[in-house]
């Protein structure tokens, strides 16, 4: 209810100066001054300590060593945001989500013959502004039906509703009987309703054309599965599942195009050939071996573990022991069990990690719990807070625009009670999001007034 009505001050605050643009006349630029305790500027580098950065119509234009007042920094008459207590960093960025939904197991199950696109594009809304309200300020939803989170990013990103920056990669592709097979167990009979979505593909001509589909439907990005998945509903395994001229045709299709592509894969047979095909990322990644961590070193691919879904699996089989299918349920123990151990094998390996929760398989707006899973399974805080800000931004292609606090990046921040670079848990709870200048949530315990 509270996120409910900060969404709707946030909303008249991102819409003035919008609505001030439209007649071609001098506007005075909005100016916002936010003092900040310590500065995590560049995450990956150490905090700057006390520092005062000022904001114009959204973009930051400089970050000053102390706490200058707005006139004698020039700028009489700004709001002041006063988070001198505070740890302030870069808003944060996940770099795979599924904004749709989150119930899982039998239940998502379900809910693909329950609900119309329009449902579920209401729980996509308000599963944007979840994780918006714990600091992740830009998303990658990679997949889902309908074109729901396109329609979300454009309303997004033209002012209509709020939420994160989103880059989205439109419907999955995969093989039929694949990860993103929408007909898997159903009955035979219901295939052709329910396998409309033209993202199955099989032998490269097909895979080229599945690729151009997403592309004329505005997608950011193309998202494939290589191996099964562990929420299939088959017990067909967790191994290779797409042929090598598949893979590379995707790649090759998607380069045509300027797009990168995200690939969902657990055995590492299917990641090697999603990295010798020259993919951007491998989500999951759940077996790792030495030879395909050579071949993240040298194709540069970053490697995103979505730890975050064992979660989503333990407190799903806690409240219901029937939450999955019986040929799900195998999978998901196995899950439970390997998921940290690719991680612990990649960080000292140098390859480049991004961070991604999976949110949709584990529940949105907790997506701050993956840092510490980060940390149990070989990362340091430094590292962890990197994934999550400076490697997703430029996974996601958006170097120039997220990831550091900088001149010229958007004004999306967020504050903390305690330094993340010594407790990563205090990213669980992030009482100050600012998103483009504009404040999203404010939930301290110290009033703050302009001056
Ligand atoms: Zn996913």
């Amino acid at each position: 209810m509270r996120r409910h009505v900060l969404a709707l001050v946030f909303a008249a605050l991102a819409a003035a100066p919008v609505l001030a643009q439209a007649p071609a006349q001098a506007q005075a630029p909005r100016i916002v001054i936010v003092h900040a305790g310590q500065l995590l500027d560049r995450p990956g580098r150490p905090a700057r300590g006390a520092s005062t950065v000022v904001i114009r119509d959204g973009r930051i234009v400089e970050v000053r060593d102390g706490h200058v007042a707005a006139a004698a920094a020039g700028y009489t008459g700004a709001e002041v945001v006063d988070l001198r207590d505070r740890y302030v960093l870069p808003g944060l960025v996940d770099s795979h989500v599924h904004l749709t939904s989150d119930t899982g197991g039998v239940l998502s199950q379900l809910e693909e013959v329950q609900l119309n696109p329009a449902a579920k594009a209401y729980n996509a809304l308000a599963n944007a502004h979840k994780t918006l309200g714990e600091g992740f300020t830009t998303v990658r939803n990679l997949g889902d039906r309908d074109g729901v989170t396109l329609a979300l990013r454009d309303a997004i990103r033209a002012g209509k509703v709020v939420g994160p920056n989103i880059v989205d990669a439109g419907t999955s592709i995969s093989t039929t009987s694949g990860h993103m097979d929408p007909a898997l167990g159903f009955r035979d009979d219901l295939r052709e309703a329910l396998d409309r979505h033209d993202n199955l593909c099989d032998g490269a001509d097909a895979c080229r054309r599945a690729v151009r589909l997403q592309v004329a439907r505005g997608v950011d990005v193309i998202k494939i599965a290589t191996t099964g998945g562990v929420n299939s509903r088959i017990g067909a395994g967790l191994s290779q599942q797409m042929f090598e001229d598949e893979a590379r045709a995707i790649v090759d299709t998607a380069r045509l195009y300027g797009k990168k592509v995200a690939v969902h894969a657990h055995g590492v047979d299917g990641v090697k050939v999603a990295l010798a095909a020259g993919v951007d990322s491998i989500e999951h990644g759940t077996t790792l071996d030495d030879e395909s961590l050579e071949l993240f070193r040298k194709s540069g691919a970053y490697y995103v573990p979505t730890l975050s879904t064992v979660n989503g699996y333990l407190e799903r089989i806690a409240a219901d022991p029937n939450a999955y299918a019986p040929a799900v349920r195998a999978k998901v123990d196995w899950r439970i069990r390997i998921t940290g151990e690719s991680l612990r094998k990649a960080v000292p390996r140098g390859v480049k990690i991004a961070f991604g929760t999976d949110a949709g398989v584990s529940k949105h707006g907790r997506n701050g719990e993956e840092f510490a899973l980060m940390v149990k399974h070989g990362m340091t805080p430094a590292q962890a807070l990197e994934a999550a800000t400076v490697n997703a931004a430029d996974l996601l292609g958006l170097s120039a625009e997220v990831g550091t606090l900088e001149p010229g990046k958007r004004a999306d921040l967020i504050a903390v009670e305690g330094d993340p670079l010594r407790d990563v848990t205090v990213l669980e709870r992030v009482p100050f999001v600012m998103k483009d200048g504009a404040v999203f949530k404010d939930e301290r315990t110290v009033a703050t007034a302009a001056r």
